[in-house]
């Protein structure tokens, strides 16, 4: 036996952090790192435990790539990093601890690279450790793309094949494939399973024709049981790699594996893709995830929210779900900010407060719906003339619409009360103010005029 001390767990544990520290710096090192317990090796997983929540979604969401690398670096068994929170006497609930004993050091495990070779992580990549089935939110966007991910999970027949996942960047097709690996990982841990980009597919076949070592290439992905390949639009106009991607896709389907494929536009409107390839990536089930609903959003706002421990008012969830609407992860990113920014100062989040700290991102997605927009969606909801928008006229049938496009511009778009005054025919900015609260005031009295607002404003973010 080849005890020596520095194979043991916490010798390696130790080495990790050195070289995280290095890589991050001190400061990081010492506010996320630091406080980092070893619990236990076991299976190819590190355990690793925090005394806090948010301290543990901000280590998973920023370090757990890193600390996996360092990981696997020091011992190539290790495939996955776990962090939990315990305190010092408790373990928490939900958290999957197995043992609620307190920190103790396992034994050593012995290296073993087949392992990693078997989890695909020497051709493949690492998987994130976040994007579960668990973590994800189901809404009327994706709950097709959701079944139909989770059916090729359970499924060990491939009787859906290929899968063809597509939607527009943020919108979870990363995560959704993530977890159908990590589920057909932990149902059936004999099924070998390849999870990468296509960017990483093209670079490793590059690699395989310059040294002349196709064969093992070949090998390598012709022998898995699981192929998912994510971003498959990276291949458009690459024919060498469209080549060989295709008669892999082939060999795969004719041994009857299962094939995943994530794009950002479906197989027929992949450009700079050969036809006979377009042709069989739409094959199978072609389920695309849709741009998010305001209740979607607000449902992983709120779960994650939940998750992080943050105490955040419910106001400004909905205003964040309200504003970040094109990218989840821009809104995840929001969150983030505002949480971290509330641990950071100590003072409880206002609606103001993460105003401010979420300027920058506000700007960014305000210029997708202008006041012009407003005022013609608002005209031709109440069928008034675009004209009246501007126009001096004060009848109620064309003031309240008007009223209405005010509302909604002082809440879809970052501009001032002024700014918003002259785009209505130069009106004062008390007129604009005034128009707000009317509108506030009737949203909250007259149900069905509330829906209507709620209707308008949906037309607008879409
Ligand atoms: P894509 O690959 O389509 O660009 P990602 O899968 O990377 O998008 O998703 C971006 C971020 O949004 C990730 O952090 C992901 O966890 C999150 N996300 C997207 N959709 C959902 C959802 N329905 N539930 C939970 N998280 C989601
Ligand atoms: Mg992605």
């Amino acid at each position: 036996m080849m005890h020596d001390k520095d194979s043991t767990i916490e010798a390696q544990w130790a080495r990790v952090r050195a070289r995280l520290r290095k890589e991050l710096g001190d400061s990081a090192y010492r506010s996320w790192i630091k406080p980092l317990t070893l619990i236990a090796v076991e299976k190819g997983e590190t355990r690793l435990a925090v005394s806090t929540r948010f301290v543990r979604d901000w280590v998973r969401s920023h370090y757990a790539d890193l600390i996996r690398t360092a990981w696997a670096t020091e011992n190539s068994a290790i495939t996955a990093v776990e962090i939990a929170v315990q305190t010092a006497t408790t373990v928490a609930r939900s958290e999957s601890l197995a043992k609620p004993e307190p920190p103790r050091p396992a034994p050593p495990i012995p290296r073993a690279p087949e392992i990693a070779v078997e989890n695909g992580e020497d051709f493949g990549a690492a998987l994130d450790a976040r994007f579960t089935f668990d973590n994800w939110v189901v809404g009327k966007s994706n709950e097709f793309a959701t079944a139909a991910a989770r059916r090729v999970a359970d499924d060990t027949k491939a009787t859906i094949n290929p899968l063809f996942l597509y939607g527009g960047v943020g919108l979870g097709k990363t995560h959704l494939m993530t977890a159908i690996a990590w589920q057909i990982r932990r149902r059936h841990p004999q099924r070998k399973v390849i999870y990468l980009s296509a960017e990483k597919f093209m670079f490793q076949f590059i690699r395989a024709m310059r040294s002349k070592d196709t064969m093992s290439f070949k090998e390598q992905f012709r022998s898995v049981d699981v192929l998912m390949i994510d971003d498959v639009q990276f291949i458009a106009g690459k024919d060498a790699t469209q080549e060989e991607f295709f008669h892999t896709f082939n060999a795969l389907v004719d041994q009857n594996k299962q094939i995943v494929l994530s794009a950002d536009k479906s197989p027929s409107d992949l450009e700079g893709v050969e036809e006979r390839l377009k042709s069989r990536l739409g094959w199978g089930l072609v389920a695309d995830i849709h741009p998010t609903t305001y209740e979607l959003r607000l449902g992983i706002l709120q779960a994650k929210a939940e998750r992080s421990g943050v105490q955040i008012p419910p106001k400004v969830l909905e205003f964040l779900a309200h504003k970040v609407t094109q990218n989840v992860r821009e809104l995840e990113g929001g969150l983030n900010r505002i949480t971290a920014h509330a641990t950071l100062v100590g003072r409880p989040i206002t609606l103001e407060s993460a105003q401010e700290v979420l300027h920058d991102l506000l700007r960014a997605n305000d210029r997708r719906v202008t006041i012009e927009e407003i005022q013609k969606r608002v005209a031709e909801h109440y069928s008034i003339r675009l004209a009246d928008m501007h126009s001096p006229r004060r009848a109620r049938a064309v003031a309240r619409p008007r009223q209405v496009a005010m509302y909604l511009s002082k809440q879809l778009t970052s501009r001032s009360l002024p700014e918003i005054g002259r785009k209505f025919g130069g009106r004062d900015h008390t007129t604009v103010m005034h128009a707000v609260r009317k509108i506030e005031e009737l949203r909250a009295s007259d149900h069905s005029f509330n829906e209507d607002i709620e209707l308008l404003r949906r037309m607008l973010e879409q």
